[in-house]
């Protein structure tokens, strides 16, 4: 079996509580690389189970914090840490240079991306303030939890899960199917404020590389993205 390992996770675990209610220690959460019994659930991971089979790994190759209150950038962070761990530190990306126009790879080294980290003294609720209706509201970051949820609520009503993801955001003593009702009535731009709430507190691994096209007499710099791909999962063994 493999070691758990001490890891670093960008939201220094401010938002996590043990099952004493206490705050987590950042420095007691600890992961270890995948192992087979991991590849029976992330080897059927697809778009429409990927949240409920990935909780089942994560709650094996996790110690020191539940991993339903794991934030997204936080799971982020995991996803490649393990990739690294478990597979290959590198990544072959295809892409078109925007000088040359020439198709080109990219090997990306996903051990060396920057993790931005949830700024110190961030605190759970957030007040904001909505810009059209002057409404004061708590807010929290999306959790491992709330996507898990909205996976299971979508399979019934497509229509409204994103409305539905938002409002597991906000804290209130509201039922969270009258909330997401109040999202539906509110004005457009509340609504973004709400949504925007996730990006402004965006923590972990930047998802973008830079390189130099490798075509003679061209060179050219650029800046690309890593897209959020399956095979961070379960890569192709040829391609490593
Ligand atoms: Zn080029």
């Amino acid at each position: 079996m493999a070691d758990f390992l001490p890891i670093s996770l960008p939201s220094r675990c401010v938002t996590y509580k043990n099952e004493n209610g206490d705050p987590v220690n950042l420095n007691d959460v600890k992961a270890r690389s995948y192992q087979g019994s991991d590849e029976i659930y992330i080897t059927q991971i697809n778009p429409i189970n990927l949240e409920k089979n990935y909780l089942e790994v994560l709650k094996s190759i996790l110690l020191g914090v539940d991993p339903l209150q794991l934030t997204l950038g936080d799971r982020m962070y995991l996803i490649l840490w393990e990739y690294v761990n478990s597979y290959s530190r590198t990544m072959r990306l295809k892409t078109v240079c925007a000088h040359c126009l020439s198709d080109i790879q990219v090997t990306v080294d996903l051990g060396n991306l920057e993790n931005v980290k949830l700024p110190e003294g961030y605190k759970e609720p957030y007040k904001v303030k909505l810009p059209v209706s002057g409404e004061k509201i708590n807010l929290r970051l999306l959790t491992v939890e709330d996507e898990v949820e909205v996976e299971k609520y979508s399979r019934k009503h497509r229509k409204t899960s994103m409305l539905y993801r938002y409002a597991r955001t906000i804290v209130d003593e509201v039922d969270v199917i009258d909330r997401v009702d109040r999202l539906s009535k509110m004005a457009a731009k509340d609504l973004m404020k709400i949504m925007s709430f996730q990006d402004e507190f965006f923590h972990g691994p930047e998802m973008k590389t830079t390189f130099t096209c490798p075509v003679e007499d061209c060179g050219e710099e650029d800046i690309l993205d890593i897209p959020f791909r399956l095979d961070f999962f379960f890569p192709d063994i040829s391609e490593l």
